[in-house]
């Protein structure tokens, strides 16, 4: 499953690293999230959509789509 964050509407709030912590990683510097890896292994799937839908952002699509 594809993961991928909108580097345009992530305001770094961290809740995807926190739910998700394997699959969202935090920028050192903007503090912006990203996808660790951007082909989500199966077994983080269930964490990558929780993921997806606790962004307050909905910067995050799972699967080619919007969260
Ligand atoms: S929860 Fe959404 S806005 Fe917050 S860091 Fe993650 S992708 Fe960005």
């Amino acid at each position: 499953m594809k993961v991928r964050v909108d580097q345009g509407r992530c305001q770094g709030h961290t809740l995807c690293a926190m739910v998700a912590p394997g699959v969202f990683e935090l920028d050192d510097v903007d503090g912006h999230a990203s996808a660790v890896e951007e082909d989500v292994p199966a077994t983080r799937e269930a964490a990558a959509r929780r993921a997806a839908r606790s962004c307050p952002e909905r910067a995050i699509s799972v699967g080619g789509e919007a969260s």
